[in-house]
């Protein structure tokens, strides 16, 4: 899922997934939707 960080007064969009970081929230759910990580057993 997506987690909202803040960062130098930035809000940023985490996948928790795999780590990486957006500006723009939907990119990250875009993202998200797509990541399959390295865990596919990851708890839900
Ligand atoms: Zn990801």
């Amino acid at each position: 899922m997506v987690v909202e960080t803040e960062r130098d007064n930035a809000t940023w969009y985490e996948c928790e997934t795999c780590g990486l970081l957006f500006t723009d929230e939907s990119e990250a759910v875009d993202h998200e939707t797509q990541c399959d990580g390295d865990d596919p057993s990851y708890i839900q």
